[in-house]
């Protein structure tokens, strides 16, 4: 008798149908990501990096010392047109040393590339983030089975 009771366990199990929802699995393709278990970064849609802050996205920033006029006024020597040209050590504008005289300085913020920082969400990779549906698995537990893969 005692050896029949495995049998009678088995020939139970064998009553239950395959879930079709799942068919079987347990789990369900998540729609939410369409299966990639990933999404677009909402922070930076996807692009993986975002405005720099402190250039706001130009990659370059006015130069404090000319305020972006690209000269200053100091000491210096050079040909002074004021004093009918004459070359002399004189107070006068000069092409600011600061910028190059182009009146503009690159970004000081070492990450930044042509006024792109990576984006700063926590989790974003590459403007990828995991599912929220389905942790970044894709899959989501099929509810018609509660997971089970047979009804
Ligand atoms: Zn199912
Ligand atoms: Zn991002
Ligand atoms: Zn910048
Ligand atoms: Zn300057
Ligand atoms: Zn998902």
């Amino acid at each position: 008798m005692l050896v029949l009771i495995p049998l009678l366990m088995m020939s139970c199990g064998l009553v239950k149908s395959k879930c079709d929802v799942c068919d079987g699995t347990g789990k369900v393709i998540c729609l939410n990501c369409n299966k990639s278990g990933k999404m677009n970064c909402n922070n930076c849609s996807g692009a993986g990096q975002e405005d720099c802050s402190w250039c706001n996205g130009q990659g370059k920033k006015m130069c404090t010392s000319c305020s972006g006029g690209g000269k200053e006024n100091r000491y210096d020597y050079g040909y002074n047109y004021a004093n009918g040209g004459k070359y002399e050590y004189f107070f006068g504008p000069f092409p600011c040393r600061n910028c190059n005289a182009t009146g503009q300085m690159r970004c000081s913020n070492v990450s930044c590339q042509y006024g792109k920082v990576r984006c700063s969400k926590f989790g974003c990779s590459n403007g990828k983030i995991a599912c929220d549906e389905c942790h970044g698995t894709g899959e989501r537990k099929c509810i018609t089975c509660d997971g089970a893969g047979e009804k």
